[in-house]
């Protein structure tokens, strides 16, 4: 069962983590590839900015930081995927389509769980060769702390609008973000 109170809902779970997606994030063109692997709904989202004529165009994406559960699933498609079981607690690692009990026992196929029991709640890395998902390698794991700071760099997701459903960013916004990375890279 799961043991999610009211008043727990707005707590990060998983591992202390952050995605932050900086300035070399083209948006896929409209087709963000990060936003397939990541598992948590409307973590990742499209972030479109306005044009001189009144349009819209695809800018990059942003991450909401109150939802990032630090799972590293649109960093790299190399890690160890860390489960726990909805009911038992018990915890589970899959890596390369293989299941492993917590102490890295490889489960037998009638051991492994149903998908619908497990809850994704991290990643670890064992420095295994690193496949990156971002074609742009726009993607980078922070501490949180430090990592929610970062990000005030390329997305304020206070100062972005909702237009007809989707995220709009204005040219005095996009001035600031792009005044804020020159400062962060002194450039
Ligand atoms: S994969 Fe990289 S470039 Fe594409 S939307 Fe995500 S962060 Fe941006
Ligand atoms: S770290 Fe996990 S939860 Fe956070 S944005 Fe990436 S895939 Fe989504």
């Amino acid at each position: 069962m799961e043991q999610q109170g009211e008043g727990q809902l707005k707590k990060r779970k998983g591992t202390p983590l952050l995605a932050v997606m900086d300035e070399s994030c083209s948006s896929c063109a409209g087709s963000p590839v990060c936003e397939l692997h990541c598992p948590v709904e409307d973590c990742i989202n499209l972030l479109y900015e306005e044009t001189p004529n009144g349009g819209l165009k695809p800018y990059r994406v942003w991450v909401d930081n109150d939802k990032c559960i630090g799972c590293q699933m649109c960093f790299s498609d190399d890690s160890t995927k860390v489960h726990r079981h909805k009911e038992t607690g018990e915890i589970f690692r899959e890596y390369a389509g293989r299941y492993y009990d917590s102490s890295k026992r490889p489960l037998e196929k009638e051991e492994v769980p149903k998908k619908f029991q497990l809850e994704l709640i991290g990643t670890e890395s064992e420095d295994r060769l690193d496949k990156k998902i971002c074609p742009w390698d726009a993607i980078k794991m922070h501490e949180f702390d430090e990592g929610a700071e970062l990000s005030k760099y390329f997305y304020g997701p206070e100062n972005i609008k909702v237009v007809n459903g989707i995220y709009v960013i204005d040219a005095a916004e996009k001035k600031r973000l792009e005044e804020k990375q020159s400062e962060l890279y002194g450039g």
